[in-house]
């Protein structure tokens, strides 16, 4: 391991956890709409989609994650914020191998940092749930003002070397633009989630490795870092 700790950047939602957002409160509000607006949950949500993507085009990228304003604005509709959700309920969708990684993140005194295009208001609860807020350096969200494939929202971060997400469209274009390690999570059960291309994306984007478990990438960055003259981490 190199002399200072490197510094890495991953998603949350498709990376860490299955959407914990989404399950537990968006979904079940919309379930508890729909009677009342006589149109499917599926349908309240394609209305509340589309917005985000118009928003998203037209350079709103905190408003293109603020389900709450959609909601409004969109099925003129009160949607809550989250209540602290129970522990159980957010442990059951942590992928398996998260775990693993974390604890390697933690012994090697990764500065570990959660990316993420939901609002960190949204994502705040469950990152409390599961005591990640006690082990990760710091969370960003499209609350920063940028959500990826900008790389402005990696900005804030000192130092950072390497980025790792399930979204091509947004993890690893967003980290080939900052100039970091793009990593990919391709877990094989999970589709490839396309929606939401830059359309100044080129038309192919490539990671720099495709992984198919987190448990993968202790091993891979290991290999792949090394300490430079000066003492700080490098890429080889
Ligand atoms: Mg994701």
């Amino acid at each position: 391991m190199p002399t200072h700790p490197p510094v890495i950047s991953i998603d949350f939602d498709g990376t860490l956890i299955r959407n914990p957002y989404w399950s537990l409160h968006l979904k079940p509000w919309l379930l508890s709409q729909s009677p009342g607006e006589n149109k499917s949950w599926q349908d309240l949500w394609e209305l509340m989609a589309q917005e985000s993507d118009w928003r998203r085009l037209h350079g709103d990228h905190t408003g293109a994650y603020d389900w709450k304003n959609i909601a409004g604005e969109i099925l003129h509709a009160s949607l809550p914020d989250p209540d602290p959700p129970s522990r159980k309920d957010v442990l059951a969708l942590v992928y398996p191998d998260v775990w693993d990684f974390l604890t390697w993140s933690f012994r090697h005194r990764v500065s570990l940092h959660v990316v993420t295009n939901g609002l960190i208001r949204n994502q705040w609860p469950y990152l409390q749930a599961l005591g990640w807020d006690k082990i990760l350096t710091s969370w960003i969200g499209a609350d920063s003002g940028f959500a990826k494939p900008d790389p402005r929202i990696f900005q804030r971060i000192s130092g950072l070397a390497v980025h790792v997400g399930d979204r091509l469209a947004h993890d690893v274009l967003g980290a080939k633009r900052a100039s970091v390690l793009a990593v990919h999570l391709q877990r094989p059960w999970q589709k490839e989630d396309n929606r939401g291309w830059d359309p100044l994306s080129p038309a192919g984007c490539h990671a720099d490795l495709t992984i198919t478990t987190l448990r993968q990438l202790p091993e891979l960055l290991t290999q792949r870092i090394c300490t430079t003259r000066h003492g700080k981490a490098g890429w080889v």
